[in-house]
């Protein structure tokens, strides 16, 4: 067969590009990373052929023999990861995972609670547009105003109230741990399951540095790609009693044929999830975040949510600034660094504009980057956040951005 140059010129040559954006610009959406070529190799083979809808042991179709192993040395690793005593990998992406926990434990109409999106909660915490709100009560939860932290006093009056069956503590936009002891007693209380959706912060919980809300929830779902630095893709972590109606929710439920590929992939990200150079990247991780809170605090009328961050993440407040999400996210832009504008809680802008800017450390520390490095990123991004900042200042940084990312050479063994 050919070669993908050769088979397909237009798609090889999008994808050098890609590689070249990659490489040249520094990567700092808090739900994004680097995947090892290990990761790569698994995905990209022989695996995405196969049928095996199923699970391991149990298939509907022949010629399963290699990809059981496979697929049961996934569920083996991450169940050993993060102690769950049951585990699904297949789902195809975070959203796919719960969905599964939604169609699994709730009917059509059934109520339960998410963080409210505007205050850092994910799409599929019962946004109106999702299947999560279309199909479900999803009653919304909010952080304080005053310390932007989850207000576990609104979630406790909530769950009285409205008797939810289920209660999803999670975000994908929050700077700080939340309590899941906290969250398990209120469940209790009301006779509410507790799911968690630990999606952006699986990997500082694989490496020891997070709280791990398996012991406290009764399901937890996760991405592989953000902190965890595997496959694009889902999984549902859970206590032995939800096994079965986990499962056939996820497959013949919501999906048909696994991505076998993908679930090798993931098999590979759990091992390494495990190993010392996963623990140090993720201290990096973190050190790079604070050290990103405290420049931006250091400058005039730019606020960080919550006053800093526990996590891979920094929210930037631009609620006071002269430049909103929006032109900041354009600005960073400019100078070669990827973010995203993202609502801060009590955000008066539209979501299209928005008062912030999301900033993650997780992709640059695994390529490399140590304090020293996130120093000095942290300098250029206060810089090219400061309105008197002009051209000829933008493209200094843009310099400063091309040596850190030169010095730091990503996926040197591809060619593309
Ligand atoms: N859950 C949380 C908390 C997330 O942040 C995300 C990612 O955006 C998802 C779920 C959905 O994951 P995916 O994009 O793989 O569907």
């Amino acid at each position: 067969g050919l070669s993908l140059a050769d088979a397909d010129p237009e798609v090889h040559r999008v994808l050098g590009l890609e590689v070249a954006r990659q490489r040249g610009t520094l990567e700092m959406i808090a739900s994004e990373n680097f995947a090892p070529l290990s990761v790569l190799e698994a995905q990209g083979s022989v695996l995405t052929n196969k049928y095996a809808e199923g699970y391991p042991g149990r298939r509907y179709y022949g010629g399963c023999e290699h990809v059981d192993v496979l697929e049961q040395l996934a569920i083996d690793r991450v169940k050993a990861l993060f102690g769950a005593e049951f585990a699904n990998v297949q789902p195809h992406s975070g959203a796919q995972a719960n969905a599964a926990v939604l169609a699994a434990l709730l009917e059509p109409g059934d109520t339960f609670l998410g963080l409210d999106l505007a205050h850092g909660g994910h799409l599929t915490h019962g946004m109106r547009l999702t299947f999560s709100g279309r199909y479900f009560d999803a009653v919304p939860y909010h952080v304080r105003e005053d310390t932007h932290l989850v207000d576990l006093d609104e979630v406790a009056r909530l769950a009285r109230e409205r008797q939810p069956k289920l209660i999803i503590a999670g975000w994908s936009a929050y700077p700080r741990q939340l309590d899941f002891a906290a969250f398990r007693r209120i469940a209790d209380e009301t006779g509410a399951l507790l799911m968690v959706d630990m999606a952006h912060f699986a990997g500082l919980v694989a490496a020891g540095l997070h709280p791990n809300p398996v012991p406290y929830a009764d399901v937890v779902t996760s991405t592989t790609h953000k902190t965890l630095g595997g496959p694009r893709g889902g999984v549902v972590l859970a206590k032995r009693e939800l096994a079965k109606k986990l499962n056939s929710a996820v497959f013949p439920g919501l999906q048909g044929g696994p991505l076998e590929h993908v679930i090798a992939a993931k098999a590979v990200a759990f091992k390494l999830a495990g190993e010392p150079a996963f623990r140090l990247r993720q201290e990096r991780t973190l050190a790079g975040a604070k050290i990103l809170a405290a420049r931006l605090l250091a400058e005039d009328r730019v606020g960080v949510v919550s006053g800093g961050t526990d996590v891979h993440l920094v929210l930037v407040d631009l609620r006071h600034a002269e430049l909103d999400g929006k032109q900041a996210e354009d600005r960073l832009h400019r100078v070669g660094i990827t973010v995203n504008r993202n609502a801060v809680p009590f955000d008066p802008r539209p979501p299209m504009v928005a008062s912030g800017v999301r900033i993650g450390t997780p992709a640059l520390a695994a390529r490399g980057f140590d304090e020293a490095d996130f120093t000095e990123v942290a300098d250029i991004i206060a810089l090219a956040l400061r309105p008197g900042t002009g051209e000829a200042g933008l493209a200094a940084l843009a310099d400063r951005v091309a040596a850190l990312a030169a010095r730091h050479p990503l996926y040197p063994e591809l060619t593309a």
